[in-house]
């Protein structure tokens, strides 16, 4: 069997040390592991994996030349439908909100692990998504993130089949809508709805480290906040009150108590990303208005900034209210413009072991960390949920110079097929 070298994980996560002795893991997993990795057909589909890379780079440069802007995954979906049926699984459908589904069914009583990649960029419609090959690099947006965690799906998926891998627990590759930006994981949120297909387990495929394992959820919750009052000319009407200068002092007050909020307790962050409103520079605003996203791994330190927001925007409303000489008074709305949940899987999980003991089978130091991924909302509704990187290396995610490469591309793959063949369980 061939061991991978170390590669160094790049990527934008934060990092959470654990304990020493829960990164050295379950003595039982690791055990589990090596008796998983010494059955003849794992053997063979961990040889098979390098063999598979460089045929299924021709899939890569396929589905990143389909554009899939938010809300418009369509195309690529039913695309990546037909390259996972051809893979060997009886059969991919396209759900009510667009996400690619296909179920490879175990022997088990109908227990399922998902693994996820995500089909949306964020590049709206009309960015070019010509792929460019320079110096053993591919350039082209959205390329690795996640177009390349849909390719290795479908190499996971070709290594079940060629190897002839029987799991007890179903499994159920999942193409997702919505992941980034504005999409606010609409897709994950379907499959998880009441009433949707079972769920067990999860394990998202996002990121570009082959070494970390993502099993804090970074929640965010994006609020736009917009202020109205009468507006009216800057000469004729002064004295109004003037819902721009409200807004700065909203930015003023909410940044001073956010600050406090962030600097105790768990890690935190806040923006106010973007401010617009009025009409002319001669023109008292008859509207102003903000977005603003909050974020941290502990779902109370999302609430205390939200609380610091809304009495911000109640402080600066009544000072500018108190200040006006005519007019009515201003006026605030605030909407919810995204919502992703936050929490942790502990790291007792037993997935969570699974995937330190693996990484460390593959001769890799296992990290845990956090990001915001597909796996958000499984770890907020408490069921066991990782993220595992897409392999290869890469940058520039979310700019239009995204490029990825295919260095020892198949480890990645590896590991994700051993996690969910461990998680799943093997017939016997
Ligand atoms: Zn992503």
């Amino acid at each position: 069997m061939k061991l991978p070298a170390l590669v160094l994980g790049i990527g934008a996560m934060v990092c959470v040390a654990g304990s020493a002795f829960a990164l050295q893991g379950d003595a039982d997993q690791t055990a589990a592991i090596q008796r998983l990795t010494a059955r003849s057909e794992i053997v063979q589909a961990l040889e098979l994996a390098p063999d598979l890379e460089p045929g299924s780079e021709a899939d890569l440069i396929e589905l990143t030349e389909i554009p899939a802007p938010p809300f418009e995954e369509a195309a690529r979906a039913s695309r990546f439908a037909e390259m996972l049926q051809a893979t060997g699984l009886a059969q991919a459908s396209i759900d009510a909100v667009g996400n690619v589904i296909a179920r490879r069914a175990g022997s088990g009583a109908g227990e399922t692990v998902a693994i996820v990649a995500h089909l949306d960029t964020v590049f709206p419609a009309g960015t070019d998504v010509t792929v460019r090959r320079r110096g053993g690099r591919l350039y082209a947006p959205g390329i690795g993130d996640d177009t390349r965690g849909l390719v290795l799906l479908l190499n996971v998926a070709r290594l079940l089949e060629r190897a002839e891998i029987r799991t007890v627990a179903d499994i159920l590759f999942v193409g997702s809508v919505g992941e980034e930006g504005l999409g606010d994981l609409r897709g994950v949120r379907h499959l998880l709805r009441r009433g949707g297909p079972r769920v067990d387990r999860m394990i998202a495929i996002d990121g570009g480290s082959d070494s970390r394992i993502v099993n804090q959820a970074l929640g965010s919750r994006r609020y736009r906040v917009t202020l109205t009052g009468p507006g009216g000319h800057s000469w004729g009407d002064f004295g109004l009150a003037n819902p721009a200068h409200a807004l700065g002092r909203v930015t003023h007050y909410f940044d001073e108590a956010a600050a406090l909020v962030v600097n105790t307790g768990a890690p935190a962050s806040y923006n106010v990303g973007r401010i617009g409103g009025g009409t002319s520079v001669n023109a008292v605003p008859s509207e102003s208005w903000a977005e603003i996203d909050l974020r941290s791994v502990d779902p109370a330190q999302v609430d205390r900034l939200e609380q610091a927001l809304r009495d911000a925007v109640t402080q600066a409303l009544d000072e500018q209210n108190r200040a006006r000489d005519r007019g009515e008074s201003l006026h605030a709305d605030f909407e919810l413009i995204g919502d992703r949940p936050s929490g942790t899987v502990p790291l007792e999980t037993l997935l969570v072991q699974q995937a330190l003991a693996v990484t460390r089978f593959l001769g890799l130091r296992p990290q845990l960390g956090a990001a915001s991924t597909d796996a958000n909302l499984p770890i907020a509704d408490g069921l066991p949920a990782i993220t595992l990187g897409r392999g290869g290396t890469g940058g520039g995610a979310h700019a239009i110079e995204e490029w990825w490469a295919p260095r020892d591309a198949h480890i990645a793959v590896q590991r994700a097929l051993l996690v969910l063949v461990a998680s799943a369980g093997v017939v016997d």
